[in-house]
């Protein structure tokens, strides 16, 4: 089981660069995290594996058939969760499940244990027969990772799944995703390093529509390595930096001083510098600049 992209271009009518530009890569079952800053075309490219938006040019595979091909096939082993935005407010927890299951085509039978089974899954028992206007942001999440699991997806996409948590509901709702992951290719976007730290796979680096770079968070922290230092400078000093170009990842005001956290490929740094092991920020730092 596997997808593919194969060049994957898109240019909105109006939009003068691209927002997606020759996008191509092999998935294979795991969790992939797509990491970039707002506009990098995160929404862009999941639309497209989505089948909800037409490429320019290139072509998304499904098992090395054309997802536009494949049709209700590729859309009966999709699961997609949306960004968090009109949830049916008077619907319950339970009709809101009925009801997508209807549109997705599952048979009655089918429909009642898998969302019975979702449902616990989420732990939403207690909620099921409550108005999904009265839900909290992390129930709201759960409740659309039910809806994109009912059909049992290989590929699973989730839009930003955790936008709007509090951090406590951030670790529920990716611990979550990580246990019901297995053996699917699950890809969610996010800007939010800590997110996929843990439990991505595969990073996918993206900015300005370009596949930037493709790794495990252990090695894309190695390919940063002797790169990150630390020391405690002047504020002068930071300007001067600055203007070097230096990357400063962390500044932290000490009175006078300021401890700063900076990438730099230069070799010979002075003794006020402290090596330090790249951590995840250092390196979308580094490679999104
Ligand atoms: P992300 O999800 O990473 O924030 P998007 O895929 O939404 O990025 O956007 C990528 C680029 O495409 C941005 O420059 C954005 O302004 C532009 N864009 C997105 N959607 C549209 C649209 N419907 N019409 C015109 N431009 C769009």
């Amino acid at each position: 089981m596997g997808l593919r992209t194969d060049s994957v271009t898109k240019t909105y009518d109006k939009g003068s660069h691209p927002a997606l530009w020759h996008f191509t890569m092999d998935f294979e079952p795991g969790i992939y995290g797509l990491l970039g800053p707002n506009g990098a075309g995160k929404s862009t490219l999941l639309n497209i594996l989505t089948a909800n938006l037409s490429a320019d040019r290139g072509r998304v595979l499904w098992n090395g058939e054309e997802i536009h091909k494949a049709g209700q096939s590729y859309r009966s082993i999709l699961g997609y969760m949306p960004q968090q935005q009109n949830l049916y407010d008077e619907f319950s927890g339970d009709e809101f499940l009925w009801y997508l299951a209807s549109l997705k085509g599952l048979k009655k039978k089918v429909a009642a244990s898998k969302i019975n089974e979702m449902i616990t899954a989420v732990n939403l028992e207690e909620a099921r027969y409550r108005k999904l206007k009265g839900y909290s942001g992390g129930m709201k999440q759960r409740i659309l990772i039910a809806q994109a699991m009912l059909n049992d997806p290989e590929l699973l996409i989730m839009d930003e799944p955790t936008a709007g948590l509090d951090p406590n509901e951030r670790i529920r709702i990716t611990n979550f995703i990580s246990r019901m992951s297995q053996g699917k290719i699950v890809i969610f976007a996010t800007h939010v390093i800590s997110d996929i730290e843990f439990i991505a796979d595969r990073i996918i680096l993206i900015n300005h529509g370009k596949l930037l770079k493709v790794a495990s968070p252990e090695e894309l922290q190695n390919s940063i390595a002797g790169k990150v230092y630390e020391g405690i400078i002047s504020k002068d000093d930071t300007e001067s930096l600055r203007r070097l170009g230096v990357l400063i990842s962390n500044m932290h005001y000490v009175g006078a001083r300021v401890k700063v956290r900076i990438i730099s490929d230069s070799q010979s740094m002075t003794d006020d510098w402290r090596q330090v092991d790249p951590e995840l920020s250092d390196v979308y730092l580094y490679y999104e600049r």
